[in-house]
């Protein structure tokens, strides 16, 4: 083992990157103190990444990564190595790795249970950090942020806080909710944006700058994980399908009162029984939510409403009679033929024929159409002609 390699590593302060973020010195202790000799070199992004926001080192940064494996190399004496990564990989990654001497490609996901106690294992983050502290430059980070339609991939110090990241992406949030590390993440509020993104799940931060609804948000988690389990732990597969039929009645107005209890139970059992990150991260953020966000659980549940105007069950559109022009502009882009009364008079919706595909809301040049409470009227009950109508503009 080259001791110096080693000690110029650890000198840094490293830390292996992803789900379960630790020291390198603490992951390294078996090799370091331990007397074990590696036998492998495993590079694979953690299995409940499905972000792989740092895909650019493997063609931007290929040299840099070719250093961080000849540096792990050489430090632990090992002589195969193996490299994972996503299928889901762009052509260009594929083509950059194909034949590259000695590092064969792995399409997929590590069975973690094929991973000995002699088998090191590291995120390509953080061997590409590694060639930097050797090199005497700074340790970075890849994360995505995104908000509504619009994303971006950038790579800043490693310290940066989950504000940096925002700010450097040209986005900006003063309410809402921020979700760092998307389906299995964390929610901040946006004045918790103070903190190392570094460590919180995989780097991808979302932004709500509106509403945000924590039931809905864990019920599109569980679907995900639901549909990309492996299936190889039944309480990952079977777990993760049971809760996502819980969460979608909640968002749907067939919650149950016991359903709440059983969400808890199971989303524990899942987090605990599953042997891989993606098992173990997938019911995060919905344990989180189940403690932070329990009013907005009971909402759904037991009240049937969903007081951030998010779940479409529990929301009719409407149009706010003080601000339409009556431009009809809305009722040329109705598919359904949903929405009543002509140019010049303010345009009212049918909630019996809508179907609630946001249309009408999208096209209005005076931001008239809301989503409301099911039942809740903004508008007249009966034809009536722009400018007749007052009423104080409530979104919900
Ligand atoms: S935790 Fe889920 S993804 Fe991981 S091995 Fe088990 S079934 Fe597969
Ligand atoms: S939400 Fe869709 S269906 Fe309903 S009124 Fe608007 S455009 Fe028509
Ligand atoms: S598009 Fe907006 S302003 Fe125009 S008629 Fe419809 S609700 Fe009124």
């Amino acid at each position: 083992m080259k001791q110096e390699l080693v000690q110029k590593t650890l000198g840094a302060g490293l830390y292996e990157y992803g789900h379960h973020a630790c020291p390198l010195a603490q992951k390294w202790e078996p090799f370091l103190t331990g007397g074990v000799q590696a036998e492998k070199l495993l590079v694979a992004y953690d299995n409940a990444d499905y972000t792989f926001a740092s895909l650019p080192l493997f063609t931007e940064e290929k040299a840099l990564l070719l250093k961080g494996l000849g540096i792990l190399r050489e430090a632990f004496s090992v002589e195969r190595v193996e490299i994972y990564l996503p299928e889901s990989a762009p052509e260009e990654v594929k083509t950059a790795w194909a034949g590259e001497p000695g590092l064969p490609v792995v399409y997929g996901k590590v069975d973690v249970r094929e991973v000995g106690s002699k088998d090191l294992l590291h995120h390509p983050e953080t061997v590409a950090n590694i060639a930097r502290v050797q090199a005497g430059q700074e340790p970075m980070l890849y994360a995505q942020v995104a908000q509504d339609e619009q994303e971006k991939t950038l790579c800043l110090p490693l310290e940066s806080t989950v504000g940096k990241f925002v700010k450097a992406a040209g986005f900006a949030i003063a309410e809402g909710a921020v979700v760092a590390g998307g389906y299995f993440g964390r929610m901040l509020a946006p004045g918790q944006l103070n903190q190392p993104l570094y460590g919180l799940s995989n780097c991808r931060i979302e932004l709500y700058p509106g509403s945000f609804c924590a039931v809905s948000f864990a019920q599109k988690a569980s679907a995900h994980a639901a549909a990309e389990s492996c299936g190889r732990c039944t309480f990952c597969r079977e777990g993760n399908y049971q809760i996502s039929r819980f969460l979608k009645s909640a968002v749907t107005g067939r919650g149950a009162e016991e359903d709440t209890a059983w969400l808890r139970s199971l989303s524990e059992a899942v987090g605990e029984e599953s042997v891989c990150s993606f098992g173990q991260e997938s019911v995060r953020f919905l344990r989180d939510a189940l403690v932070s966000e329990s009013k907005s659980f009971d909402a759904h549940i037991k009240g049937k409403r969903c007081d951030a105007g998010v779940c479409q069950a529990f929301t009719d559109y409407a149009v706010d009679g003080s601000l339409c022009v009556g431009c009809d502009k809305c009722r040329q882009a109705c598919r359904y033929g949903a929405i009543e009364d002509g140019p010049g008079f303010i345009h009212r919706i049918d909630v019996f024929d809508c179907a609630k595909c946001g249309e009408c809301a999208a096209v209005c040049p005076e931001k008239a159409i809301y989503r409301v409470r099911v039942g809740r009227l903004i508008g007249p009950t009966k034809a009536t002609k722009v400018g007749r109508f007052r009423t104080s503009r409530k979104q919900y």
